[in-house]
């Protein structure tokens, strides 16, 4: 037997129960990971609160780990037993062992520890498709990020400073602030109400190319006011709910903007550009480019602590899940 967190029925922090599951075997093309860390995301409380459907009951919800290869399946070649990996995606991270099909599965460089490993998956491989692919950022150019004192928002200010970029930076408290600037946020506003004055005010006019808006519902419409003609909207997230539909005439009527709701599954989707994305994460963390900022850890049977403190704003950075 091993431990996993599952939900039976969908609802609050209360629904995931600690509880013995059988020790999974490794299928043909799988192999089964023994997990030092686990990684907490936002995405773990959208299918804990059924935001987004389970896909069977009960669930071990999940979606991030980092640990080392019990078992190999048939057929799995690219890795041995013993090897240290991580990987963001497919759901069923919340156990002390899993399985999981070899090609989601990244080795994890020694210089690199499990704690970091986990925390680093899902948020840095985000941060670099956002910043590399779904808009690539330019030197020179203004960006918006909003919960830029979060998980995802620590890499992504961070990473787009070493690209020569200035970060106007969205957050909720004058300790978020300070922790924000101080992983290379330029500008940071307290809320987000006068978020296109202050834009204005920054970019002398010109607003921005791309707004990275994780908040959904609550901040859309400041996004959408704070972008340049031909502007990006990249709604990446529904930390406030979910963005209600949009007149399509809004984007015409707001100077031709673009609008997008990218995923880090589609992005990942090929074995190619995983391997690119979790490689360019690894490089800008191994280089020192990136310090991923592990905040908060629980021990995972509390994972429940961990949801409520996530969903009450009271993280920073990154949260591990220790098995
Ligand atoms: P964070 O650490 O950023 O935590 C969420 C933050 O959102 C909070 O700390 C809070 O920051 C802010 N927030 C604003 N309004 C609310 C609200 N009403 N309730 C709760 N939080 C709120 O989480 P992650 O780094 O794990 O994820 C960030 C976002 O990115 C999430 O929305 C997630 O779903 C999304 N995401 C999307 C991916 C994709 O591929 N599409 C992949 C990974 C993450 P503050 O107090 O400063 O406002």
């Amino acid at each position: 037997m091993t431990k996993a967190i599952r939900i039976h029925a969908t609802g609050g922090p209360e629904v995931m129960v600690w509880e013995d599951v059988p020790t999974p075997e490794p299928g043909a093309g799988e192999v089964l990971i023994k997990h030092e860390a686990v990684g907490l995301n936002y995405i773990d409380v959208y299918f804990r609160s059924g935001l987004y459907k389970a896909p069977s009951m009960p669930l071990t919800i999940g979606m991030e780990g980092a640990g080392t290869v019990l078992a190999l399946g048939s057929g799995v070649t690219s890795f041995a037993v013993g090897d240290r990996v991580a990987y963001a995606g497919p759901i069923g991270g919340y156990a002390t062992e899993r399985t999981i099909a070899a090609d989601r599965v990244i080795k994890l460089p020694a210089a690199i520890d499990f704690t970091t490993g986990a925390a680093m998956m899902l948020q840095g491989m985000t941060a670099q498709y956002l910043l590399r692919r779904t808009h690539r950022v330019q030197r020179g150019e203004t960006i918006v990020i909003h919960a830029a004192a979060g998980g995802v928002g620590l890499i992504i200010c961070q990473w787009a400073r070493h690209l020569g970029a200035t970060v106007i930076g969205v957050v909720s408290t004058a300790a978020k602030a300070e922790l924000a600037k101080a992983n290379g946020a330029d500008h940071v506003l307290i809320g987000h109400d006068n978020l296109p004055a202050e834009v204005k005010r920054i970019t002398g006019g010109a607003m921005v190319p791309v707004v990275y808006d994780s908040v959904g519902k609550d901040t859309f419409n400041a996004s959408i006011d704070s972008l340049a003609p031909l502007g990006l909207m990249v709604s990446f997230g529904n930390a406030s709910g979910p963005v209600p539909p949009i007149d399509v005439g809004l984007l015409g009527a707001k100077g031709s903007l673009y609008l997008t709701r990218p995923s880090l599954a589609t992005y990942t989707a090929k074995r190619g550009d995983l391997e690119t994305c979790a490689g360019e994460l690894i490089d800008v963390v191994s280089k020192g480019i990136v310090k991923i900022q592990v905040k908060q850890t629980f021990p995972l049977k509390d994972a429940a602590a961990a949801h409520r403190a996530l969903e009450a704003r009271k993280t920073t950075g990154s949260t591990v899940l220790i098995p």
